[in-house]
């Protein structure tokens, strides 16, 4: 590890809590707060991405050594790594929740590779801070795990997200009441290194301006364009609105991309909206089994389903509109402000067709192609047709003789199924015409088709399958999941059963369908 260099910008450049003892508190006019790492009894390496370890230069032999285990557990400090806590606030479902800040994320710094690319290194489960509230700063073995192996197949499905460095089980039981029914027990710990350019969130802005504090919101604003945006060019009001108009764009691009693979991110609260744009705060996040733009993962989130998974565009607009309120003193007039908003719904609007051609097979998307993608999603969910499965098949589907051969294994029930056969039918018959239409050779609409409807996902019992193993003591299946997820548009022949569709056992289990917030 001695290839990692640091420079350390974020704490360089910006006020830090003049506090130092431990404690939670209220953080003023500061936008990060010093803290060390709580060191645990015994870190022991249980999976590490060798993708993000290439990004820090890390040598092959580097993950196998005590002292990574050391360091990314939150034992030892590399020379050169600063700890600390950063301090935003946040809209959580919709209400303004004040100071919120990383309660459990602890950064050690910010690496820079040998292509002069930065990528801050982020600890979560490393123990209390100033932020942590009522909280204990740790996170469960069964939570980590989801984090690290969906941040890492978000990445390889082309999905813009946080990385996963590491999963550090700690030796220590943290204790959890899973369900908030008060059946606390206590679960195995672990601790996730987390990299990404910038962990700045919506909440990172939204906190001094509800403040009053708009020094310190315009230091952080300009702060970020020039860490994180160094390309924007101009000054001023207008530089201002340059980027907010990047920031609407790359998060427009980010929820195509989860409408597309099928994501519910499940808490897409504004302190949970990277400002890059990528995917952040894998809690009771989920993938579309069966097709439901009304299904969250989320329990906490049952009654209103603000969270759902066709309402995440409308809701990722919202919580810009939420960013724009706090950058508001920066502009003498909100036109700018409106411009990005209109970036937005333009970008998503534009990606939204790309995913409709894309996933159907057509070279370009028109208005009505538009409405045969709503009629198949409409017929999808009445039929309780599984989403992945569906769209993979589609590509074996013959456009000039459909029949439903290829989509077989997309049904979860055969009275469903029959309830939409004869719809279905008639509609493959529409797109093969459509496809027809357009005149372009098999085999290469096949592959594009490929690319855009992946063979495997993160599917919810998936994951619940290898935590499940983990808690036995067998942590070799992290890897193994890891390692098909990393070809996710590949058929990788021997693994079809990681390919399946959710299997009735899973229907209505905890972790597979019903995720709480408690991590
Ligand atoms: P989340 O809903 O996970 O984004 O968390 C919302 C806020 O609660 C953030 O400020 C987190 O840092 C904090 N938080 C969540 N879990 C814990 C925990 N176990 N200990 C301390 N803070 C936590
Ligand atoms: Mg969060």
């Amino acid at each position: 590890m001695q290839s990692l260099t640091f420079d350390n910008r974020f704490i360089a450049s910006l006020p830090g809590d003049p506090a130092t003892a431990p404690g939670v508190r209220e953080v003023r006019a500061a936008a990060w707060s010093a803290v060390d790492p709580t060191p645990v009894a015994a870190p022991t390496l249980l999976a590490c991405s060798q993708e993000t370890a290439a990004l820090l230069d890390l040598d092959e032999a580097d993950p196998a050594s005590p002292e990574f285990a050391q360091v990314f557990g939150g034992n030892a400090l590399l020379v050169g790594m600063q700890p600390f806590a950063a301090n935003y606030g946040g809209h959580q479902f919709g209400h303004w929740a004040g100071q919120l800040g990383d309660g459990r994320a602890i950064s050690l710094g910010e690496a820079i590779n040998r292509s002069g690319q930065r990528w801050e290194l982020q600890l979560k489960g490393a123990g209390p801070t100033p932020y942590s509230r009522s909280a204990d700063g740790r996170a469960v073995l069964r939570s980590s795990i989801r984090e690290f192996l969906c941040s890492e197949a978000m990445h390889h499905l082309g999905v813009p997200t946080t990385r996963a460095l590491s999963l550090v089980g700690t030796g220590e039981s943290v204790v959890r009441d899973m369900f908030y029914d008060g059946r606390a027990k206590p679960e195995p710990g672990a601790i996730v290194c987390r990299v990404a350019p910038s962990f700045l969130r919506f909440g990172t802005y939204e906190l001094p301006a509800s403040r009053g504090e708009l020094g310190l919101l315009q230091q952080l604003v300009d702060f970020t364009i020039a860490r994180d945006f160094p390309w924007l060019e101009g000054a001023g009001e207008a530089l201002y609105a340059a980027w907010f108009a990047q920031v609407c764009e790359r998060t427009a691009v980010m929820v195509a991309h989860w409408m597309r693979v099928g994501f519910v991110h499940g808490v897409m609260n504004t302190d949970n909206m990277s400002i890059l744009g990528l995917t952040i705060d894998y809690g009771p996040y989920g993938w579309i089994d069966d097709y439901n733009p009304d299904w969250t993962p989320n329990t906490t989130d049952a009654q209103g389903r603000r969270y759902r998974f066709g309402w995440q565009p409308q809701i990722a607009y919202w919580n810009l509109t939420r960013l724009a309120g706090a950058l508001s003193s920066l502009f003498a007039v909100p036109a700018p402000l409106e411009d990005g908003l209109l970036r937005y719904r333009d970008t998503y609007a534009a990606c939204h067709r790309d995913n409709v051609a894309r996933k159907l097979g057509l070279a370009v998307c028109s208005d009505e192609d538009l409405l045969l993608m709503e009629d198949l999603q409409e017929l999808m969910q009445a039929g309780e047709v599984d989403m992945t499965l569906l769209f993979r098949g589609l590509a074996e589907v013959d456009p000039a003789k459909p029949d439903l051969a290829a989509l077989d294994d997309a049904f979860y029930l055969a009275g469903k199924r029959a309830l939409i056969e004869p719809a279905l039918l008639a509609w493959l018959q529409r797109h093969g015409q459509r496809v027809l239409s357009e005149a372009v050779e098999p085999s290469s609409r096949t592959a594009r088709m490929q690319l855009a409807n992946p063979r495997f996902v993160l599917r919810n019992y998936l994951a619940q399958q290898v935590i499940d193993r983990a808690g036995q003591g067998e942590t070799a299946g992290i890897a193994e999941l890891l390692e098909v997820m990393r070809r996710p548009y590949d058929e990788q022949p021997g693994r079809e059963s990681f390919a399946r569709r959710r299997p009735d056992w899973a229907r209505d289990r905890a972790g597979c369908s019903m995720l709480s917030c408690s991590s």
